[in-house]
């Protein structure tokens, strides 16, 4: 099963990729992740990608696509994947496409999540996420038993870098003139 899940930030891409993941038994892939991870870990690229990332700018094509080449090499996505935050552009669609054509494979679905500016604002501003295990919390809607730390593991959480009120506007203009057209 390859699933693509399409939609504005903070329309809850990860939390449905992770359900849909562990129902079709596939790796649940976000580019958001991939690239923390990099940013992580202080190399070049790190540096390069963190820089869009804290101004809310997508990270050019070329250094995603390949870390998401790298990534769908690996064994566990041959039975396929919950994509989640990619294809973000055109020609990463495009570049997608021609990934699986090389392989043989194809997309059986994509699922677009639709949610007005107003909520996603809302959304971001009160997200917290476990540095631990991954899981996010709404801290308005359903924060974690104890202050700031994770119902899970008790790792105290975080809140993104990118989810402060001015980044989200931009994050919201770039979903609107790079992966909009997407759904056409
Ligand atoms: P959200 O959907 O909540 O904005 P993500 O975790 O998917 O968050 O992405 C966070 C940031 O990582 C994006 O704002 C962008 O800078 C970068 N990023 C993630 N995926 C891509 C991608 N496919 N192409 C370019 N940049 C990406």
């Amino acid at each position: 099963m390859r699933i693509v899940l399409l939609g504005p930030p903070g329309a809850g891409k990860g939390t449905q990729a992770v359900r849909l993941a562990e129902t079709y038994a596939v790796p649940h892939v976000s580019t958001g992740d991939i690239l923390r991870f990099v940013v992580a870990w202080e190399t070049e690229i790190g540096k390069r990608a963190k820089s869009y990332m804290d101004e809310g700018e997508l990270v050019p094509d070329e250094l995603v696509l390949e870390l998401l080449r790298i990534r769908l090499a690996q064994e566990d996505a041959a039975s396929g994947f919950v994509m989640d935050g990619f294809p973000r552009t055109l020609p990463q669609a495009e570049a997608l496409d021609k990934i699986l054509a090389e392989i043989g494979q194809r997309i059986d679905g994509v699922i677009y999540l639709e949610v007005p500016d107003e909520l996603i604002v809302l959304r971001l501003s009160a997200r917290a996420s476990c540095p631990t295990c991954g899981r996010t919390y709404n801290l308005l809607a359903s924060p974690p038993k104890e202050d700031m730390r994770c119902d899970r593991d008790a790792s105290p959480l975080f809140q993104r870098d990118d989810d402060r009120p001015e980044v989200i506007q931009q994050r919201l203009n770039v979903f609107k003139r790079q992966t909009h057209p997407l759904i056409a």
